[in-house]
């Protein structure tokens, strides 16, 4: 996964727990699973049922806690954040959750998504009279929760997020509760399991794993879900939901070893593969996959199309975190540092080479560039998803449309200007059959709109100016 110089960036992972005796450290487990999803900043707040705790900071999970401060937070419950911004968005302001104190207790949140009328809300609320602390759009939310007039917290919450459109996975917590919800399309994914006798929710299952929980279900489209010390129950903010799920969660986002809406994420990639091998075929001697996220689509490829499958290209796992300037030769080298072409695997032969994505171009032609210098006889660049024409704004930062290749060249002149002898990217459909998700829903039940343009909310006019995201 080489988000960082791909132009393809996870934004965020929420996580929470309640009704356990010690949240904080297994709410830092759980981020700490869910950090593929952001590097910049990361942040606990844990709640002892009268006051909450808060330590947040930059960098990575490890990095934000590594003085033992998870050691001095007690309590019953917590919820934590991991974060990706945009350029010169990185300021500990911005770092979730964000906390706000009020004369009838303090509120804290944390969002992973992107609301797309954040703008206009924001307008409205200052001139209205409210001041701003973050450029996040996640305090609109804190706004709205605060000037809603009703007395209950669920009540408040219910209410403001009538007034929000766009993607999130929300988790909010007070003193005495923790409340998660997600929007009535569904964008991002969220799940629920059980820890003894407590609940955890996260972006993906495989904090589940990590922490010993078991999986319950996943947080429906529109659902609020409300955990204290009696239990979990469930109510609901949108009468008329309609799951679109990210299809990129699958393709490039998620981990290998979560489920997403109960789908493994491997084996969707590995199918993606195998419809891949069907519609475009070609004559070769290895196929490898750009790691990590493409690896499983490279293995479905192999399989399908009986060219074996050799580890043709290698991560550099000890690296850490470049911060690469946008200067040709510092990225060149960026892109050096982080892959190795193996000479062993591909001297002399005709590879496939599967990626999941193509952004810019810019780094698919450095790898081809590198297996060429390795060796490599021809390379045939397969792409297990279709091209990326359209800017999301759900909270994936793909740039804007004109910075994307595919909205502005053809499959062959992209091709030309990465370098490859072919290039076939997977339709559409074949992504939807790859996927696996139940053709009975309306539009499968997942967002498409980076490949076809069709966005599943109303997109505003302030939806190109998106405020800070996460
Ligand atoms: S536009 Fe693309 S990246 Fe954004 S939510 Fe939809 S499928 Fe995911």
């Amino acid at each position: 996964m080489l988000a960082e110089i791909k132009g393809l960036n996870e934004e965020c992972g929420v996580f929470g727990i309640w009704g356990h005796k010690d949240p904080a450290p297994i709410a830092y487990y759980g981020l700490h699973s869910l950090q593929h999803r952001g590097q910049e900043g990361a942040g606990i707040v844990v709640s002892d049922g009268e006051k909450l705790k808060t330590h947040k900071g930059m960098g990575l999970v490890n990095e934000v806690f590594g003085k033992g401060e998870i050691n001095d937070m007690y309590g019953k419950g917590a919820i934590g954040h991991v974060r990706y911004t945009t350029a010169g968005g990185s300021n500990l302001l911005n770092v979730q959750p964000l906390v706000f104190n009020s004369q009838k207790g303090s509120l804290a949140l944390a969002h992973n998504g992107n609301l797309v009328n954040a703008t206009s809300l924001k307008h409205q609320l200052e001139r209205q009279g409210s001041i701003f602390q973050t450029t996040s759009d996640t305090e609109v939310v804190a706004h709205l929760i605060k000037r809603s007039g009703f007395e209950d917290v669920v009540d408040q919450i219910k209410n403001a997020l009538t007034m929000v459109k766009g993607a999130y996975a929300f988790m909010f917590m007070v003193e005495d509760k923790l409340i998660a919800a997600l929007d009535p399309n569904g964008l991002r994914p969220l799940s629920i399991g059980r820890l003894g006798d407590g609940y955890v929710l996260s972006s993906e299952t495989c904090a589940f794993d990590i922490i010993g929980a078991t999986y319950e279900r996943e947080v429906e489209p529109g659902e609020l879900v409300i955990i204290d010390d009696e239990g979990l129950r469930s109510e609901r903010f949108s009468s008329s939901p309609k799951r679109a799920i990210c299809s990129m969660e699958y393709v490039y986002f998620a981990r290998p070893d979560s489920n997403v809406d109960q789908i493994n994420v491997h084996q969707a990639r590995k199918s993606l593969g195998k419809q891949l091998a069907q519609e475009h075929p070609i004559e070769a001697d290895v196929v490898t996959g750009v790691p990590d996220s493409s690896i499983s689509a490279a293995i479905g490829y192999a399989e399908q199309s009986g060219i074996p499958y050799e580890l043709g290209l290698i991560k550099n796992r000890y690296v850490g975190r470049t911060f690469i300037q946008p200067s040709q030769e510092l990225r060149e080298q960026g892109v050096k540092m982080k892959l190795s072409a193996v000479r062993g695997v591909v001297e002399g032969k005709r590879v496939v080479m599967i990626d999941d994505s193509i952004v810019r171009g810019t780094t698919s032609r450095r790898i081809v560039k590198l297996l060429r210098e390795a060796g490599a006889k021809e390379v045939h660049v397969r792409i297990s998803a279709p091209p990326i024409k359209n800017p999301c704004f759900y909270g994936i930062d793909t740039s804007t449309s004109s910075e994307l290749i595919a909205s502005v060249k053809t499959v062959e002149e992209i091709r030309e200007e990465i370098g490859a002898d072919t290039l076939e990217f997977l339709s559409v459909e074949g992504l939807m059959d790859g996927i696996g998700r139940s053709k009975e829903m309306e539009n499968c039940g997942q967002c498409l709109a980076c490949f076809t343009g069709q966005y599943p909310t109303e997109i505003y006019p302030d939806t190109d100016h998106p405020q800070e995201k996460c």
